[in-house]
């Protein structure tokens, strides 16, 4: 006996029976198939994968992100409006972490602001790793009571009604995306002082070897097993972050080889995932959040994003926000 049975779950009908019989149903079950793999490289630069020209990130289509909405280029506001489909001032992950204290705050943005629009973000970028008064200044602020507001996680986007792409089907799993994580995992991260030693690894080589090993190498290490483990489960929607690409342009952009090392790791990742998945009804999106551009020996964030897919999506320069339609019609919905 040949018996279809439908559930329905939050996102829609599921097919878990042997045989379908009718053109309907096959529509459904081929819909329900499709899955959608995005790869993060946080900071990857568009213009060094072509330098470099590394096929397997490029994939059969792959171009510029228009990030030109974003006033400032923050890695949690940009990666929010990825997952979100919505400019940031629709889905409200602030600059940074934010301040709890609203003047604060305002004041933080409207300089960030400003210092975008005059040009001078990348000085300050530059005075801000040197100057250890702005390291003090920013404790003393935190003593007297203007803590950065710490947690911005899946709990925002639930408080505030907001659809993410990890709520289009019931099985999606996200893998240290930023804005998007428990508060327990941030919490981690915190404890494990890489902040601290993210900023400190621009003041002697000693220190950048050992920001390099500890949070560059390990944890593309650990992100990767991570990916590879998730690829074993059931999902349909996977979206695995890498932050060491970021981490590598900051503090190796003068240095070449370094800089190729870091990229080749990504291209070979990909190539290893595509392996590990069907690419029949699996659209490979790999996705920066924005790119790299010199400042000085050092690398700062460039004002376009990298984007890449393994199907041909006929995307001409999309914007950021773009992407949660382009993932939701894949995956069957709009
Ligand atoms: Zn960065």
């Amino acid at each position: 006996m040949n018996k279809t049975r439908v559930s329905t779950t939050n996102s829609g009908v599921r097919i878990l029976g042997s045989q379908i019989k009718t053109d309907v149903n096959s529509e459904i079950s081929q819909k329900h198939s499709k899955k959608v793999l995005i790869i993060g490289l946080d900071g990857l630069e568009y213009n060094l994968v072509e330098k470099f020209d590394l096929k397997n990130l490029k994939q059969i289509e792959h171009g510029k992100v228009d990030l030109s909405k974003f006033s400032v280029l923050s890695t949690p506001v940009i990666w929010a409006s990825f997952i979100t489909g919505l400019p940031p001032e629709k889905h409200g992950v602030k600059v940074g972490r934010g301040w709890k204290n609203p003047f604060i705050h305002f004041l933080y943005e409207k300089l960030a602001l400003l210092s975008h629009n005059i040009g001078l973000h990348k000085t300050a970028a530059r005075i801000y790793s040197k100057m250890v008064f702005i390291k003090q200044g920013r404790k003393t602020l935190e003593i007297f009571g203007f803590r950065p507001d710490l947690y911005h996680g899946k709990d925002h986007y639930r408080k505030n009604g907001i659809k993410t792409i990890f709520d289009l089907v019931d099985n999606s799993i996200s893998l240290h995306v930023p804005t998007y994580c428990t508060q327990e995992e941030f919490m981690e991260k915190l404890r494990s002082g890489e902040g601290k030693a993210f900023r400190d690894a621009f003041d002697s080589p000693h220190s950048r070897r050992v920001f390099e090993e500890k949070f560059i190498w390990e944890e593309f290490r650990r992100d990767r097993r991570d990916c590879i483990t998730a690829l074993g489960s059931d999902w349909r929607l996977l979206l695995a972050y890498f932050e060491y690409t970021d981490y590598i342009g900051h503090l190796f952009w003068g240095n070449l080889t370094k800089m190729w090392e870091g990229y080749a790791m990504a291209d070979k990742l990909v190539a290893e995932l595509k392996h590990r998945i069907n690419e029949d009804d699996t659209l490979l999106l790999v996705i920066s959040d924005h790119g790299m551009e010199a400042l000085g020996k050092y690398g700062f964030h460039s004002d376009h994003a990298f984007y890449s897919a393994n199907k041909r999506l006929g995307l001409t320069n999309p914007k950021m926000t773009d992407f949660f339609r382009t993932i939701s019609e894949w995956l069957g919905y709009e």
